[in-house]
């Protein structure tokens, strides 16, 4: 059986960015929050656009006022009043200035700003009652980027700051990856939607509706298959129509050594290759990892039925999958943190044993408070509010109060 770590190299290295030529689409500024950039952005536009003071005083001439004092003040001569939005007219000659505001273009002549507080302002005329720095409070164009260059490279996930630089410079359209495509499934013969009404032994199908959201939030496309019965021709048909269009196939349900587990050998029968049959993990050791080509290559990930084991394969293994696939040039690797265990943490041992919970800051410390209730399989309850994950590895089975623990981090 493989390790985690081994599952994990090999399940990565499966997985191609989307492509930057063909997998993209042009949208605009507004809908970009949270799209990946597929081109990098150059602007025509300096910034600063234009030398501009960044405070409200005097533009002046610094040979004009390098050796004033308070007692001995420069007077200078005020030639114009240069508000934000307006285009000085006057050139600032010798024993001149022209009052300035805060991103304001600086007129010609003057190199430097003098701040309103150090002046005293008499009719046309201003006096400087301390010796300024050269060019102070000037921001002078280019200073920040220089038109031409990179502004934003490719795979980088578009955030708000990123937004505020494409609309400053104009780009009201850009290109981005396509959203990966991500079909979701369940197999069994004892689920139901949560409108059908319960008949004994069955159970609501959740993991359809966590798993869609796990996607969603990630920024990439569900497309639910539903609920497919534990029917060797039926799932076939149905993942053989997913493997033409989606990226990425989940499937919960019937994957481990059950008489009614049929995954493996439908993902056989249709040219899939199998890469990870199970994984030395707990929860989650059943899981499939196989790729088929049905015109485009797809890569699936047959999840434990469990709702917790779905839970956390999903996170351990597809959540950074689909990051890579999703063309970000980096920070789609899971990430790990150091944080004090606030109960004991308990393991068999035998396998990397993963435990739900909640990472938080006290007093400056990360801790982590093991989610209360039942750490099983099927209970899916004590999910609710959990953020983070403890990983107990092999050989450990004890962690105890106030130690550390590494901490992989589900949801940021
Ligand atoms: P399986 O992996 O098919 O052997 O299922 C393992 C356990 O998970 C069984 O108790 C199933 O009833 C349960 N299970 C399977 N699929 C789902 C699902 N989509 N939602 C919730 N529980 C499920
Ligand atoms: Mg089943």
């Amino acid at each position: 059986m493989l390790s985690v770590k081994e599952a994990e190299v090999i399940i990565l290295n499966l997985v191609q960015s989307l492509n930057n030529q063909h997998d993209t689409e042009i949208i605009d500024l507004l809908e970009a929050s949270g799209r990946i950039l597929a081109k990098p952005v150059t602007s025509k536009l300096d910034f600063p656009h234009w030398d501009n003071s960044a405070m409200d005083g005097y533009a002046v001439r610094y040979t004009d006022v390098q050796e004033c004092s308070t007692e001995q003040p420069a007077i200078l001569e005020i030639i114009e009043e240069i508000p934000a939005g307006y285009q000085p007219q006057l050139t600032v000659q010798p024993g001149q200035a022209a009052r300035i505001y805060t991103g304001a273009v600086m007129p010609n002549g003057a190199d430097t700003v003098v701040m309103q507080e150090v002046t005293h302002r008499q009719e046309n005329q201003v006096f400087i009652k301390a010796v300024p720095k050269l060019e102070e409070f000037v921001r002078r164009q280019a200073s920040y980027y220089q038109a031409g260059s990179e502004l934003l490279p490719a795979g980088i996930k578009i955030n708000a700051p990123e937004i505020a630089i494409l609309a400053a410079s104009q780009c009201n359209q850009l290109s981005v990856f396509r959203k990966v495509k991500v079909a979701i499934l369940s197999t069994g013969n004892e689920l139901v939607t949560p409108e059908q009404t319960l008949k004994p032994g069955q159970i609501v199908d959740s993991n359809q509706y966590a798993l869609f959201a796990l996607v969603q939030e990630l920024g990439a496309e569900p497309l639910t298959l539903g609920i497919v019965p534990d029917e060797p021709e039926a799932l076939k048909q149905v993942i053989r129509n997913a493997s033409a269009k989606a990226d990425i196939i989940i499937s919960g349900g019937g994957v481990s050594v059950g008489e009614y587990d049929y995954v493996e050998q439908i993902l056989e029968s249709l040219g899939g290759k199998i890469h990870v049959r199970a994984v030395a993990m707990k929860p989650g050791k059943p899981l499939t990892v196989a790729t088929l080509n049905n015109g485009q290559s797809c890569l699936y990930f047959g999840l434990p039925g469990n709702p917790a084991s779905a839970l956390v394969t999903f996170w351990r293994f597809v959540q950074p999958a689909i990051k890579k696939l999703s063309g970000l040039n980096n920070g789609w690797q899971p990430i790990f943190m150091k944080a004090k265990a606030r109960q004991e943490l308990r393991s068999d041992g035998k396998r990397e044993s993963y435990v739900w919970g909640k990472i938080r800051p006290i007093n400056g410390i990360y801790e982590f408070e093991i989610a209360g209730g039942n750490q099983a399989s099927g209970n899916l309850i004590n999910l609710a509010q959990t953020n983070a994950l403890a990983v107990l590895p092999v050989g450990i089975n004890l962690i105890a109060p106030d130690e550390e623990t590494q901490v992989l981090i589900i949801r940021s």
